[in-house]
C-alpha cells in the first residue's frame, strides 16, 4: 500500500492519487531547496541585513549535539543544559568524568565559547536519587541553584570539573533559577572554594571563568541592576519567565492559551533586564524558545538582545531570519509593541513583520 507521512502536519495519506503525490513531490522538492539555501548561510557571520552583528549560538542538551553544533559553523553554544549528563544514568557523573566532557566538548568548539548551565534539576526534570520529598507545586519548589547552593558536594565537583575543563579558556559557568542578588554571590564564593582546593592539590586549572545569571524569575529581572554589577553575562530563559511572570505552567495543554511570551509584563521584564545589562556593559542573550520563534526575532533584537541560542535543528532558520531583518525597523518594531497594553495588538504588529 502506498501512504504518505506528511510529519509537518501530523497527517497520514492512505493510497494518495496522482495529484496528491505530486503536490507532495513538489513540496519536497520545496524543502529541499530551501535546505539548501540554509546550508548556503553557514559562511556568512550572523548579522541583520543591515550589519547589526547579533551572536547566534546553539542549546544542548547532551555532548553527541556537539556534532550539529560544529557543522552548522554555530558561534558557540549558549546552553549547555548539564542536568541531562545526571538524568540519563544511574549514578552521577563524578568530577573527572565531566572533567572529560567538558575538556572535550571545549576543545572541539575552540575557539568559540561554551556556556555551562550548573545542573537545573526540580520543576519537570526529577532526580528520583536526590530524595527531594513530593512537592506540591515542584515549579516553585526546591529547583535549579536553590539543589545546588543546599548540595554543594555536587555543585563542587560540577565547578571543579569547570574549572580544571577550561584550560582553553574558552567555557563560562551559568547559574539557573537565580532569584537573588545573595545567591549569585554565594555560587561565587563556592567557585573561589574550589579555585583554593585545586591549588592546594596542585590540579591544573584556569581561575578566569566569566559567570553568568539565568534571567528566568520576575525578581531576577527586577533586580537585574544588582545582579548585572555581580555577573559577567545574562541569558534570559524565556520558558521559565513567561511561567513565572504569568502564572502559567509551561507544560499544561489546559493553561497553554495563558502562555504569552508577548505579554506587555514578560516585555516589560525583557526590557528592563536589558537595560540593566547593558548600563552595567555585559552583554544579554536570550536562551529560551522564544529566540527561535519568527515572529519574536525581530522583537528580541529590537529590544536590544545581543545573543540568541537555540536547538541545533533550527539554528539555521533562526540565522536566515536575523539575516532578513533590518535592526532599524526592528528598533521602530521594538518601541511601538513596548507602547502597546493589548497583546492582540502586539500580535498583529509583530505578524506584519513576520
Ligand atoms: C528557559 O527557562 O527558558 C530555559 C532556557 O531553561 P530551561 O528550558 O532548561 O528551563
Ligand atoms: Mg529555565
Amino acid at each position: 500500500q502506498n501512504i504518505i507521512i506528511d510529519g509537518s502536519k501530523g497527517k497520514l495519506v492512505v493510497e494518495p492519487d496522482d495529484l496528491t503525490i505530486r503536490e507532495y513531490e513538489e513540496f519536497i522538492a520545496e524543502k529541499e531547496s530551501y535546505k539548501k539555501r540554509l546550508k548556503s548561510l553557514i559562511k556568512y557571520k550572523t548579522a541583520t541585513k543591515d550589519g547589526k552583528s547579533i551572536k547566534l549560538m546553539a542549546n544542548i542538551e547532551i555532548p553527541e549535539e556537539i556534532d550539529r553544533v560544529v557543522t552548522n559553523h554555530s558561534e558557540g553554544i549558549g546552553l549547555f543544559r548539564t542536568e541531562f549528563l545526571f538524568m540519563e544514568k544511574q549514578t552521577y557523573p563524578t568530577e573527572d568524568e565531566q572533567y572529560k566532557i567538558y575538556k572535550d566538548l571545549s576543545e572541539r568548539i575552540y575557539p568559540e565559547e561554551i556556556i555551562i548551565r550548573t545542573i537545573d534539576i526540580g520543576g519537570d526534570k526529577v532526580l528520583k536519587r536526590l530524595n527531594i520529598s513530593k512537592e506540591k507545586n515542584p515549579y516553585l519548589g526546591f529547583r535549579g541553584i536553590r539543589i545546588s547552593l543546599h548540595d554543594t558536594n555536587l555543585f563542587k565537583h560540577q565547578i571543579r570539573a569547570i574549572l580544571r575543563a577550561n584550560i582553553k579558556g574558552n567555557l563560562k559557568i551559568m547559574f539557573p533559577m537565580i532569584s537573588d542578588v545573595r545567591e549569585v554571590l554565594e555560587s561565587k564564593s563556592i567557585i573561589n572554594e574550589c579555585i583554593n582546593e585545586l591549588k592546594n592539590e596542585n590540579i591544573p586549572y584556569n581561575p578566569d571563568l566569566e559567570v553568568g545569571a539565568m534571567i528566568e524569575i520576575p525578581s531576577a529581572a527586577l533586580t537585574s541592576d544588582a545582579l548585572a554589577k555581580e555577573c559577567d553575562f545574562f541569558s534570559i530563559g524565556t520558558n521559565d519567565l513567561v511561567q513565572y511572570t504569568l502564572a502559567v505552567d509551561r507544560n499544561s495543554i489546559s493553561v497553554q492559551d495563558y502562555y504569552q511570551p508577548a505579554h506587555p509584563a514578560v516585555l516589560k521584564l525583557i526590557d528592563m533586564t536589558v537595560k540593566n545589562a547593558h548600563k552595567n556593559n555585559i552583554k544579554v542573550a536570550v536562551c529560551g524558545e522564544m529566540a527561535s520563534e519568527s515572529k519574536f526575532i525581530p522583537l528580541l533584537i529590537g529590544l536590544g538582545v545581543d545573543e540568541l541560542s537555540v536547538s541545533p535543528g533550527l539554528y539555521l532558520y533562526v540565522k536566515d531570519i536575523i539575516m532578513n531583518t533590518e535592526y532599524k525597523k526592528a528598533q521602530k518594531l521594538a518601541e511601538l509593541v513596548k507602547n502597546e497594553t493589548n497583546i492582540e495588538i502586539i500580535y498583529d504588529l509583530l505578524r506584519n513583520k513576520e
